[in-house]
């Protein structure tokens, strides 16, 4: 299977079309040299850049973005942003790991909320929290596994009958449901380019301007772009699944897609009674839907996942339509104002694929479906690993990405498990 480059999206990113058009960099051009490539302006690739910066402020960094920042896939997310472990990820026989996990999500977070307060950057940022809600014997279950892990590890929760969420989400849909006050919803759009825009000056940021190979020359490395050549002795891929094209290890990785649709503005009685405050859910099973409010009263859905390509989207908005009629009948009819999809990087044991391919090669990929920000934490972390630098146990703390067969055993595998799991799911799709 050969893999694309970068990704292509059949529709543009709905939070982007919602902000002022912004001015994009221009693409690389020429021979150019640098002390640092990272290729990808994503969560990963912004934090690696500011982390090499503050080390090393008189180097010259280069990043590479295939897209305009904003437009691709690091503004096609839900903006949930943990401040605890994936409840995936949650692990009640692996305390002391997870309490470990949680203490760098916790500070992460709160060096993105300082970014963010230290640029101005206007990206709707609230301390919302989020519900994780179930109404299928698989979802409750999951949900109960959820509920253990946050007793366990002593994090604070409410558990919501049918009719208290119904109060404060409109909808009796869900059978029962977990809030958690730890997460921030974001507009993720505006994030990424705001983020983008406050790089430090030694860091050089070319949009539209896709790295098509990476290879080793006596200096290091050249990255090639379609009209560029960049010389370094280092390069950082941040450029999630599409990383296995250019020498991340196919092995590990897979390019998952999943779609997000908003609706317009809803009417102001609709907003009283389902988005009376801010509020995010995920769902508890996960071929559940995520749903959320926007800070204008919108309704965020996302759900459905394509296996390596994007699926066709005017069949996914009926299937996103069809979801969210089945929660909220008073919204069905209402056409959507965007439906679109994005990329997330898999790996089989959701362990990152993080560390140092060659000598002076280096990759952090596959956050899966949680990298807003896993992704900035990991980013940072790889720029001090590649700049000599005391760095947390990574593989310890996160494990490691495990083996995945080839095609066409892996493809199928995904097609039986993605089956079997929406049986499962039945109600929570
Ligand atoms: C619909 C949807 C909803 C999601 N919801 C959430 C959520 O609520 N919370 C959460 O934490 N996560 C969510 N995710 C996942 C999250 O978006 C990713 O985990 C996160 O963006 C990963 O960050 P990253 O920087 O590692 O990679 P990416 O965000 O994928 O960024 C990689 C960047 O590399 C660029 N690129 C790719 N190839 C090349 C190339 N060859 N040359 C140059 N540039 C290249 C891309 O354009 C992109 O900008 C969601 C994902 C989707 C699709």
């Amino acid at each position: 299977m050969t893999h694309p480059i970068a990704p292509l999206h059949q529709r543009p990113c709905g939070w982007n079309t919602q902000l002022t058009p912004r001015q994009c960099r221009q693409p690389a051009h020429g021979t150019l040299d640098a002390e640092l490539v990272i290729v990808g302006a994503g969560y990963t690739g912004l934090a690696a850049a500011e982390a090499w910066a503050k080390e090393h402020p008189d180097d010259r960094v280069i990043i590479l973005d295939s897209e305009a920042v904003g437009e691709g896939s690091p503004g096609r997310n839900s903006g949930f942003m943990l401040e605890v472990a994936l409840a995936d990820d949650a692990s009640s026989a692996e305390l002391e790991r997870m309490s470990e996990l949680n203490a760098l999500s916790r500070k992460t977070m709160s060096r993105l909320r300082q970014r963010v307060e230290q640029h101005g950057i206007d990206c709707h940022l609230e301390h919302s929290g989020t519900y994780r809600a179930a109404n299928t014997p698989a979802g409750i279950s999951s949900l109960t596994d959820y509920r253990s892990f946050l007793e366990a590890a002593g994090l604070r929760y409410e558990h919501l009958s049918r009719s208290a969420l119904n109060e404060r989400i409109g909808t009796s849909y869900y059978a029962e449901g977990l809030y958690s006050p730890d997460c921030y919803l974001v507009q993720p759009a505006a994030l990424v380019r705001g983020l983008a825009d406050a790089l430090p000056a030694s860091v050089q940021l070319y949009e539209h301007s896709p790295a098509n190979a990476v290879r080793a020359n006596d200096k290091g490395w050249s990255v090639s772009t379609p009209d560029a050549e960049i010389r370094a002795p280092r390069v950082i891929l941040a450029n999630n699944a599409f990383s296995r094209a250019l020498g991340a290890d196919t092995s590990r990785l897979t390019a998952i897609y999943t779609y997000a649709a908003v609706t317009p503005v809803l009417p102001q009685t609709l907003r009283e009674q389902i988005m009376p405050k801010s509020w995010g859910l995920l769902p508890a099973h996960r071929l559940g839907c995520t749903l959320r409010s926007t800070h204008d009263g919108r309704m965020l859905i996302r759900s459905c996942y394509s296996y390596e390509h994007e699926e066709d989207n005017s069949l996914i908005e009926r299937s996103l339509a069809h979801s969210l009629a089945r929660r909220y009948p008073e919204l069905s009819g209402m056409n959507f104002e965007s439906v679109w999809g994005g990329t997330t990087g898999l790996t089989h044991n959701g362990a990152p694929l993080w560390g140092e391919i060659k000598p002076g090669l280096y990759v952090s990929a596959g956050c899966n479906g949680g990298g807003v920000v896993k992704g900035t934490f990991l980013g940072d972390a790889l720029a001090r690993y590649a700049s000599g630098q005391p760095v947390e146990p990574i593989h310890q703390l996160f494990g490691k990405a495990s083996w995945m067969p080839p095609e066409p055993l892996r493809h199928l595998g995904f097609c039986l498990v993605s089956a079997l799991e929406k049986r499962r799911a039945g109600g929570e799709a």
